[in-house]
Formats: C-alpha cells, sequence, structure tokens
C-alpha cells in the first residue's frame, strides 16, 4: 500500500494501520515526488504496490501528464481516492488503462476520521458527466441526510449529510462552541446522549440506495487538495486599501486543480491588475489560497437585494472554459 498523506493528516492513520492489520508493506511516497506525475509512477511500479491511495488532485496531474500505463502498473489491483470529487473523465481515463483494477471512492470528514463512506465503482462510466456516488456507510458509520429541521428527506431529495457511529471525534480542540455546533444531539434519540456530525455537505440518496455528493452549504472549496473558505479570502481582499470591492468564487475544473479559486475585484482608484493584486495578498495568504483567474470590473454584479451575485460570477468565469486543464483520453 501507498502511504501519501502526511502524518499530521489523519489520513495518514489509515495506511499505517491497515497496512498492520492486513499484514501488507507500507510505502511511504517521498513528497518531493507528489509534483512530479511519471516519479509517482515509477515509484508504483518500483515498490510493486496492490493498493494506491492517492487524493483526486494526484490523479488528475497523473492524466493529464500522461503517467498512466497499464504496462507499468501490472501489479496494481486496486486504486483508493478521497477527499474531493474525483472528476468521472479523470476516473474513465484511469479505468480505460488500468482495466483488471478495481476503483474505490472513500468520502469522510476529519471529524468523523478518515473515510465514513465507500463505493467500489461498478463499471467504467459510459458517460463522462455521470457523477460517481460516495457509496454506503463504512461499517460501524451512519449517513443521514437530513433537513433543516433534522428531518430525514426522501429518497431522491437534496438535504445536508449528518454522521453518526464510531468514528465522531470528541469535538474540536478547547472550542467548545464550535463543538456543539457542528456535533449536535442524534434528532432520533435525543436523549440519548449520542451525537450526529453536521458535514456541511448537500447530498442526495439516489435510486441505487448510494449516497450521492453534491457540494457544500457553505463556501468551502477543495483546490489542490486544500480545504479552503472563500470567505477567508474575501476577508484578505477587504483589507488591501487598493481595492472598492472584491468577490471570491470556485468554479469547478476537470483538471489537476479541482476548484479553480476566482477573484474579481473593482479597484479603488487607479489601474490595478490581477497580478498587482496577487502580489499584496501574497502577504496575507497562504499560496495553495491565492486566486488563479482574476477579472478587473468597474463594478460586481448584484442581485435583487443588493448582494454581491456571487452566482453570477461564478457561471462568468466558469464560461470562460477550462482550456488549460483537459484530460486527454
Ligand atoms: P477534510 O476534513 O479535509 O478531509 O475535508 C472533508 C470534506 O472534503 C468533506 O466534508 C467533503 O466536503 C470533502 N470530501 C471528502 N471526501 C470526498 C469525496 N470522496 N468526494 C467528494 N467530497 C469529498
Amino acid at each position: 500500500l501507498s502511504g501519501h498523506p502526511p502524518f499530521h493528516f489523519d489520513l495518514s492513520t489509515f495506511d499505517i494501520y491497515g497496512s498492520l492489520a492486513a499484514g501488507a508493506e507500507l510505502h511511504l511516497v517521498p513528497p518531493e515526488a507528489n509534483l512530479l506525475p511519471h516519479e509517482l509512477a515509477s515509484f508504483i511500479r518500483r515498490s510493486e504496490l496492490t493498493q494506491w491511495f492517492s487524493v483526486p488532485s494526484t490523479m488528475a496531474y497523473m492524466a493529464k501528464l500522461g503517467a498512466v500505463t497499464a504496462a507499468g502498473f501490472e501489479t496494481l489491483e486496486r486504486v483508493i481516492w478521497c477527499g474531493e470529487v474525483l472528476p468521472t473523465p479523470v476516473l474513465v481515463h484511469w479505468m480505460q488503462r488500468l482495466p483488471n483494477a478495481r476503483f474505490t471512492n472513500l468520502y469522510g470528514p476529519t471529524e468523523t476520521t478518515i473515510a465514513s463512506s465507500y463505493y467500489t465503482v461498478a463499471e467504467c462510466p459510459s458517460d463522462e458527466t455521470e457523477a460517481i456516488p460516495i457509496g454506503k456507510p463504512c461499517a460501524g458509520e451512519e449517513l443521514l441526510i437530513l433537513d433543516e429541521h433534522l428531518t430525514p428527506v426522501g429518497q431522491g431529495e437534496i438535504g445536508e449529510l449528518y454522521i453518526g457511529g464510531v468514528g465522531l471525534t470528541r469535538g474540536y480542540w478547547r472550542d467548545e462552541e464550535k463543538t456543539m455546533a457542528a456535533f449536535v444531539p442524534d434528532p432520533r434519540a435525543p436523549n440519548s446522549g449520542r451525537r450526529v456530525y453536521k458535514t456541511g455537505d448537500l447530498c442526495r440518496l439516489g435510486e441505487d440506495d448510494l449516497v450521492y455528493f453534491l457540494g457544500r452549504t457553505d463556501t468551502q472549496v477543495k483546490s489542490r487538495g486544500y480545504r479552503i473558505e472563500l470567505g477567508e479570502i474575501e476577508a484578505a481582499l477587504a483589507t488591501l486599501e487598493d481595492i472598492r470591492e472584491g468577490a471570491v468564487v470556485g468554479v469547478e475544473t476537470e483538471g489537476f486543480e479541482g476548484v479553480a479559486i476566482c477573484c474579481a475585484f473593482v479597484p479603488a482608484t487607479g489601474e490595478q491588475s490581477g497580478n498587482d493584486v496577487r502580489q499584496q495578498l501574497r502577504n496575507l495568504l497562504p499560496p495553495y489560497m491565492l486566486p488563479s483567474r482574476w477579472r478587473v470590473m468597474s463594478s460586481l454584479p448584484k442581485n435583487a437585494n443588493g448582494k454581491i451575485d456571487r452566482r453570477a460570477l461564478r457561471e462568468s468565469f466558469a464560461a470562460e472554459g477550462d482550456r488549460n486543464h483537459t484530460v486527454t483520453r
């Protein structure tokens, strides 16, 4: 099995204890290989891995640079990913090249420890717009899809995912308030002391009885594997004197990036390019939070209530296309 995530990430415990429990060998992926898809491929080959567990951005990057070839991966029996949506075209790219491997999607927030649900893809999707389910609960875990009154929604309806069972952590370190807000009494037995975790993820139960992930209730996105609150970027943007107003939205891409972070802004005075603003934001934010697409506007689109229309912004950024990130088949 590959050991890909750093040790401070709960996902790494899956690799370590999973290998020990199965009597398998654990091969730690050298961190410097992460940005070199062909190096990752030769690591899989050299180590004769049977299980490759990585994240969608890595899988997309390897696909994009043509590093996935059946010839080199004869030993590989299973490919696993977790942490964000794997674009279906990337999955198809992998599955077509590795017809003998099984492909498993793991889903789960850190708060409920490693994975809470899983789905092993039945067959290579014939339609690249088909969504890959997050599947069924792992042993000892429960998935509940509830409305805002904590009542279960009907099959096929969209609700927020709550997780119960053995994976729940006690709460956030020294943050009772945040813990109380996210870990709520189990609505089916409010006095039992059992709790469920409010994920902030929108899901629905398909006709196939599998759970499908649809997006976030808030503005949290995953970009290049990082969990990012767009609001935090906007907050940093708002501190810049040269900006009159600005907004940050996430746009799904099919490439390595996952969600592209897009920023539109209105300069206060003079001429300011996206590059100028990016330079200023570099002092305030870690590199992975810096927007990758920019637009200078004379005013931001507003909705009927006078609020920034993020949806319109998102759509216009999405319409720009994703020319640089297409996956070849
Ligand atoms: P983290 O705690 O950093 O692992 O992030 C957890 C969040 O990542 C979840 O609440 C989901 O929004 C997202 N996530 C994790 N796994 C998946 C998956 N397999 N498919 C889609 N989203 C996922």
